[in-house]
């Protein structure tokens, strides 16, 4: 009969919908899932065509439920994703909460780990003498006898500047060699209390408790204190880079910027050390015989203090400025940078503000704070242990 060899419809709309399966493994098991929901007994009475109609999407399911497209395998939280899918594979809820202490948690003789994941090399470490300086309250007079201290009240960021090759694999000898020599240099010099390598890895060089001969008679403040003496009242680390005069961006790589965050963390959470007094080099340099900020440029303007968990430090008065009068000259731009710059410009604003509360003409009053220091930096001198000087 002429029906008999006439496709059927709900076989036309199977064939259909299987020429629009790009996969021919998808289509295989469409077809062969159709073969077995459609036995050859035709269904009677006028339900039969809906009967197809809910018969593919139902097919179409068990098609790709079974086996879903690559692309969407892995997808835990794929909204299109079918209710099975979505039951059984969630997205994973990790949650990082803020440390609320961190320890050590194991010493050897060669090496110190802590619970913030920051490990400490202690190969090359030194002791020199102990840490013991004078800290002048910021507000006080002219003869000020300062207060003694013993615990550092902040932290110096250097640049080594020393001999740098390309960070690549094929100079990993030669990058361990300079890095081994750099540290030897470091130890014989007593340059830094921490050094952070290439690799990222943090060397303890200067013990903790001991000074070493970082910043001299370098100048910093926080809204209390003055410290004029950085080496006794401030710890030291340092990165192996190099830094240029006025450069904007940081030379460093990600692992020393993770390193440099942990050893942070620990350092300020063990002494107690403001955000604030966590600063670069260049910020704290000065010649305190000229009276002029900048003498050193190490991190001048580009250091990277947000990636370090601090605030930035590039947006407050330069303290030698605002509170001593001290002055740069036109080359300072070009030498420090601009954040550098700005600093030291905010330090001037705040200095001539002050002149014109106390009434006074501004170079008066700039003489004023010399004197102040020149009367601050002799007690401390006398005071030093082993002074060395920042020139
Ligand atoms: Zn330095």
């Amino acid at each position: 009969m002429a029906n008999q060899t006439r496709t059927r419809p709900e076989t036309a709309v199977v064939e259909w919908f299987a020429g629009h399966i790009s996969s021919p493994v998808a289509r295989l098991r469409f077809l062969q899932a159709a073969m077995h929901a459609h036995p050859p007994a035709r269904p009677r009475g006028r339900f039969r065509k809906l009967r197809v109609w809910v018969a593919i999407p139902v097919l179409l399911s068990l098609v790709f439920a079974t086996r879903p497209p690559p692309g969407k395998r892995l997808r835990a939280a794929d909204p299109d994703a079918s209710p099975l899918t979505t039951a059984s594979v969630r997205p994973a809820a990790v949650r990082v909460t803020p440390l609320p202490e961190i320890w050590q948690v194991e010493k050897t003789k060669t090496w110190e780990t802590f619970s913030n994941g920051l490990r400490i090399d202690d190969r090359f470490a030194i002791s020199t003498h102990r840490r013991s300086y004078l800290a002048f309250p910021v507000s006080g007079p002219v003869d000020a006898r300062g207060e003694r201290r013993t615990t550092p009240a902040g932290i110096v960021y250097h640049t080594t500047e020393s001999l740098q090759v390309p960070f690549v694999a094929s100079e990993n000898s030669t990058l361990e060699r300079i890095g081994e020599s750099l540290l030897n240099f470091v130890k014989h010099k007593r340059a830094y209390n921490f050094v952070i390598d290439r690799f990222g890895r943090v060397f303890r060089v200067v013990q903790e408790s001991d000074a070493a001969n970082h910043a001299g008679y370098s100048v910093w403040a926080d809204p209390q204190w003055v410290y004029l003496n950085l080496n006794e009242s401030f710890l030291a680390v340092a990165f192996e880079t190099r830094t240029l005069p006025g450069q904007a961006d940081a030379t460093v790589n990600p692992a020393q910027i993770r390193s440099a965050a942990m050893l942070t963390e620990v350092l300020r959470r063990r002494y107690g050390i403001a955000a604030g007094n966590c600063v670069t080099h260049g910020q704290v340099s000065v010649n305190p015989s000229g009276l002029r900020v900048g003498f050193h440029q190490d991190w001048a303007s580009s250091f990277p203090f947000d990636q370090l968990g601090l605030p930035d430090n590039y947006a407050a008065p330069l303290p030698a400025v605002s509170l001593f009068g001290f002055e740069y000259d036109s080359d300072f731009e070009r030498k420090a940078g601009a954040l550098l710059y700005r600093q030291a410009q905010f330090g001037e604003r705040e200095l001539r503000d002050r002149a014109a509360k106390a009434r006074l003409p501004l170079p008066v009053y700039r003489k004023a704070l010399q004197n102040r220091y020149h009367s601050w930096l002799a007690i401390v001198r006398r005071d030093a242990t082993r002074p060395e000087e920042d020139e």
